[in-house]
């Protein structure tokens, strides 16, 4: 089998597992029990929230644990909407000088168009504005500017995107807000103006450091880096003032309630730590996997440019069924993917794809190829030729259908 969609899904390293497996048996106890064996795994949770917030460049009491990166998202938009203070927050000459209706308890929040889901359906529940890409997925920075309000309190774009691989640049991004708030300030108005950023896709390829990306929020992901499913993390800068979504035992600073997932938290950890260790190398190696996976591969178009992670390959066989093209694949044991796992499996195609302008017929024959640590460089030879031979097979049948097609009419 040779795997090549590391974006939906990585195994877990058998080192993660290892770390795991006793926190399932002999180290089972809850983190809040009085006795000394729960508050030795009381210690070790903490430590291991310190080992997953180091390596972002955060501190330990930044960061909620949550069960994934779908939570994360969501959490970071529903818990600044319940700030029942937000509607006395801005002066009333915001408000009615540029006409804007009276402000709603929702808060006013901007996302990507390109954004996983998790982000842009919990965005569009808050009637969220979409900020457009370029053409090569990039944010457009005119657009944003163009669309922050004195009403805007949150602002989501991705470190990296899940369907091309795009790297965005927040630091530019948090700039242009860094701006905004030094106006809103000059004129008096209080209102809040968060930068959140999902980056489950890049923890993976990119080094990642807070402070210099500038976000408020950020969101992490277990199951892209070699860790557990199901866990998740939610960086939330000291300053921001975020309200508890459940209730219950106060745990994770009362804003996540229920008993602590331990042993997730602690293969996310040695994950983060084994990414980490391999980051420079694994993006030297995916780009020359890249590099000459492209220059085998025959008859297609590249859709991700440079500005993408190392290990995306996004290629378009135009007048081809991608669907079709995964189908005959897997018969030949290549996994890959049309674009996100989970738009794919409802049949729902791309809006990413969309967003970048890409035709219906360039959407329709794309595929999706993520390289990963299942993967070496033999591999990369072997789906190249692959992906070639069952690209050749679908054009020959196409023609001679379509030649049939034409003796009959002719006839
Ligand atoms: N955000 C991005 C960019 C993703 O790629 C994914 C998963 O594919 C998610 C969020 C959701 O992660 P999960 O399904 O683990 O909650």
């Amino acid at each position: 089998m040779i795997y090549l969609d590391h974006a939906a899904a990585t195994p877990v390293d058998k080192r993660v597992l290892q770390a795991m497996e006793p926190c399932f048996t002999e180290d089972f106890f809850n983190p809040s029990a009085a006795y000394l064996p729960a508050k030795k795994m009381a210690s070790e949770y903490e430590s291991a929230k310190g080992v997953i917030a180091h390596a972002i460049g955060a501190k330990t009491s930044d960061l909620i644990i949550t069960a994934g990166a779908t939570e994360a998202n969501n959490l970071a938009f529903t818990a600044i909407s319940l700030d029942e203070s937000r509607q006395s927050l801005s002066s009333p000459a915001s408000q009615d000088s540029v006409g804007h209706p009276p402000h709603s308890c929702h808060p006013s929040v901007l996302y990507l168009v390109t954004e996983h889901d998790s982000v842009r359906r919990v965005a569009e529940r808050y009637g969220g504005q979409a900020i457009d890409v370029l053409l090569n997925g990039l944010i457009d920075l005119s657009d944003l500017r163009k669309k922050i309000t004195d009403e805007t309190e949150l602002i989501s774009v991705s470190l990296a995107n899940n369907e091309l691989g795009t790297i965005q640049p927040i630091a530019e991004v948090s700039q242009i807000i860094r701006e905004v708030k030094l106006d809103r300030m000059k004129r008096g108005l209080k209102r809040q103006l968060l930068l959140h950023s999902d980056a489950s896709q890049a923890l993976n390829l990119l080094d990642i450091n807070v402070a210099r990306l500038g976000v408020d929020l950020l969101t992490l992901n277990a199951a892209k880096v070699y860790g557990p499913k199901g866990v998740g993390a939610l960086y939330v800068s000291h300053d921001v003032r975020l309200h508890p979504l459940t209730f219950g035992g106060g745990q994770e600073n009362g804003l996540r309630s229920g008993t602590e997932n331990v042993p997730g938290v602690i293969g996310f950890a040695k994950a983060i730590l084994l990414t980490k260790e391999h980051l420079n190398g694994n993006r030297k190696k995916y780009a020359a996997w890249k590099k000459s996976f492209l220059s085998e591969l025959s008859d297609y178009e590249l859709i991700n440019d440079r500005h993408s992670l190392d290990n995306f390959v996004v290629v378009c066989f135009k007048g081809l069924d991608a669907e079709r093209l995964v189908f005959l694949l897997e018969e030949r044991e290549v996994y890959v993917a049309t674009g996100a796992a989970c738009a794919a499996s409802k049949g729902v195609r791309s809006h990413a794809l969309k967003a970048i302008g890409l035709t219906d017929e360039q959407i329709a024959g794309s595929l999706r190829i993520t390289f990963g640590e299942t993967n070496d460089e033999a591999q990369i030879h072997e789906a190249a030729k692959i992906i070639n031979e069952v690209v050749a097979g679908e054009r020959e049948r196409i023609n001679k259908s379509a030649a049939a097609k034409k003796e009959l009419a002719n006839d």
